[in-house]
């Protein structure tokens, strides 16, 4: 069975703790992205689990087998890296075939299998040119084909779409998805790029320091962030994080942000919260809603900058010490230094305590 596990996987560098006591687990099948700022340990936990990178604590189990002391070969893993180097003086069938020579297969069923991943990467058409012959995405799908030519016990790739422009990142995004969802094979991706990683992953692991912040679906990353560093490094714009006091509650509950009183309606999870301590409310920029006018409890922030992004306009706005970003259809009209209303609505709210853990609505 294809899976990739880690547990307390920990690298020190000197005084540097890379990676921090990972715990990871990735099922056949599973897509599992590691995404976080730079530095953050993603590379060196890849690494680890390749077995180009020695652990200084913890271990490493490729498809339920310790693999700590085996080298990257006997690992049994195919990779795919930024700087995937392609055989210059192979054209891209021979490319294709190069790993395939190391195990027992016939001529014809080695040609048998570069024709049917060459058809799976759309590379038919250039089988038989020479590697500075392609382009750029092609060059790229000759690199994740022959990283799937062989039966490999599982799939490490790290920042494998980072060299190319915008367009084709997205067409290859949605081809590398499609065609390991045909594998069953456990993969793991390294990522800073946080559309690759909602787009691509099963389940996204978000890095910080060292350690893993959150592991979680897409969906329920950025619904739910456990945290407010999570909040913050998902979504785009960044989701509003605003400090504020709790100041009453009676059925709402009223906060003191930027020196104004703004009422929120957190259910029953107001109960639990403590009159005069600091809570952060984040709601993202496409969860403000600009009311008609001032209502009791609305925030007021004033307009500093109206960047239009397309279809939908970015504004950037100020409230005393505050800055609050606000996403609007383009339709909607308005100018620098107008006053905006903005109501929270509780859907749109994610609370965090004191220690900047998520506190459940
Ligand atoms: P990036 O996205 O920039 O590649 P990353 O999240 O992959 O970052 P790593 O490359 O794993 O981060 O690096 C984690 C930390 O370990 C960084 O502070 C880095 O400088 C350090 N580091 C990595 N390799 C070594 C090494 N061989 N010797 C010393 N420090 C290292």
């Amino acid at each position: 069975m294809s899976t990739i596990k880690t547990s307390n996987l920990t690298k020190r560098f000197g005084e540097l703790t890379a990676v921090d006591g990972v715990d990871l687990d990735v099922a056949a099948g599973e897509v599992l992205c590691l995404l976080g700022p730079s530095g953050c340990g993603k590379t060196t936990t890849l690494r680890m689990i390749a077995g180009l990178e020695t652990t200084t604590e913890g271990d490493v189990y490729i498809a339920g087998k310790r693999v700590n002391d085996l080298s990257p070969a006997e690992r049994d893993i195919s990779m795919v890296f930024q700087f995937y180097a392609l055989y210059p003086n192979l054209s891209v069938a021979e490319n294709l075939a190069f790993p395939l020579h190391a195990e027992d297969m016939s001529a014809s069923e080695i040609d048998a299998r570069v024709v049917d991943v060459a058809g799976k990467l759309a590379l038919d058409e250039v089988l038989h040119r020479m590697p500075s012959h392609l382009a750029e995405g092609e060059k790229q799908r000759v690199a994740v084909a022959r990283a799937i030519v062989r039966d490999p016990n599982c799939f490490l790739f790290d920042e494998p779409l980072s060299r190319l422009d915008v367009e084709l990142r997205m067409a290859m995004r949605g081809q590398i998805k499609e065609i390991l969802a045909g594998l069953s094979k456990a993969t793991a991706i390294v990522t800073h790029d946080q559309l690759e990683a909602l787009t691509m992953a099963d389940r996204i692991a978000v890095m910080r320091d060292g350690r893993i912040e959150q592991i979680a679906s897409p969906h329920d990353i950025f619904a739910h962030p456990r945290n407010v560093f999570v909040a913050g490094f998902i979504g785009t714009p960044q989701m509003n994080l605003m400090q504020g006091r709790l100041l009453q509650q009676n059925g709402r509950s009223s906060f003191s942000f930027a020196g104004q009183d703004v009422s929120l309606d957190l259910g029953d999870t107001s109960k639990t919260l403590q009159q005069g301590e600091t809570y952060t409310v984040g709601i993202r920029p496409r969860g403000l809603a600009p009311l008609s006018e001032a209502a009791p409890g609305s925030l007021a922030a004033t307009v500093d900058l109206v960047e239009p992004m397309g279809a939908e306009t970015l504004l950037h706005l100020r409230a005393d010490d505050q800055d609050i970003r606000v996403v609007l259809d383009r339709h909607q009209i308005v100018r620098e230094g107008e006053t905006l209303h903005l109501g929270l609505a509780k859907d749109k709210l994610h609370l965090f305590g004191q220690n900047g853990d998520r506190i459940e609505l």
